[in-house]
């Protein structure tokens, strides 16, 4: 990869700089190379607001095959990821790290599904490790390992790394500087248990739909009112059961 401030294989002890720290463990480290090379990662990352460092789980195995799964006791279909080298992992990094806040997340769609007030709540640690599962899971003591499961939805994908690249992208969003203008972050869908209000740009009519005369006003206490009556709106008609949330 040229000109990218997203390494691979970094070392976990470097990096005095940034805000926030993901470690991503995984068998597919080069899932992630294209999705943190774009964008506001690739920016947050090369202002070292973030660094996220992704780690081969094959790396800790000990046998010849480097394997990270086994069969399941009691048999069925397909393998489970051992908790022996999980545990070697966070040992690992928990004796490399220096005494920071930090949260080990397993990725399962057995967890507590991902929302804005979990990305807030999350953000608000220096360090999360993420877990990323494969086969047919974790071995059951993996979950003792970890200090919350979180699930991206109801459907089950192949792999954890979509999930840890939804987190990593929504926690990132939440350090200060990683978006452009933080308040965009304030007005967004959910942040206020409202989705957001409609947005238009050019051409002021497309094919006779016409952009709101209210937005071309230049009143910005109108345009305030509106934006917030239609949020609420939106939101009734849309999903209801965000304004019965506390
Ligand atoms: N057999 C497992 C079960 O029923 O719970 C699903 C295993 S899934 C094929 C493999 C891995 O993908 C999981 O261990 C997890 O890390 C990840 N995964 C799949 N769907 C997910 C979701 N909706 N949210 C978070 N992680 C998910």
């Amino acid at each position: 990869m040229t000109n990218s401030s997203f390494k691979i294989h970094p070392d976990v002890t470097s990096g005095l700089f940034y805000v926030m720290k993901f470690i991503i463990l995984t068998i597919f480290p080069e899932a992630f190379e294209s999705y943190f090379n774009i964008s506001v990662i690739k920016r947050a990352l090369a202002k070292k607001l973030i660094k996220i460092q992704v780690r081969n789980l094959r790396d800790w195995a000990t046998d010849a095959h480097k394997s990270v799964d086994d069969r399941p006791y009691g048999g069925g279909a397909g393998m489970v990821m051992r908790v022996d080298i999980i545990d070697r992992v966070l040992r690992d990094l928990k004796r490399k790290a220096k005494s920071e806040k930090r949260k080990v997340v397993l990725l399962t769609p057995q967890g507590k599904t991902l929302n804005q007030k979990l990305v807030k709540q999350l953000s608000k640690n220096k360090t999360l490790i993420l877990i990323c599962g494969r086969y047919e899971g974790f071995d059951e003591r993996i979950r003792k390992l970890a200090d919350i499961e979180i699930s991206i939805g109801d459907y089950i994908l192949t792999g954890g790394e979509i999930p840890a690249m939804a987190v990593v992208d929504a926690v990132a969003r939440m350090v200060p500087g990683v978006v452009g203008k933080f308040e965009s972050t304030v007005n967004e869908s959910f942040s206020e248990n409202l989705l957001e209000y409609p947005q238009y740009t050019r051409p002021e009519n497309y094919k006779g739909m016409k952009v709101p005369k209210v937005l071309l006003s230049g009143n910005h206490a109108k345009i305030n009112e509106w934006r917030k009556a239609e949020a609420l709106k939106r939101t009734k008609k849309r999903r209801p059961d965000l304004l019965r949330k506390p």
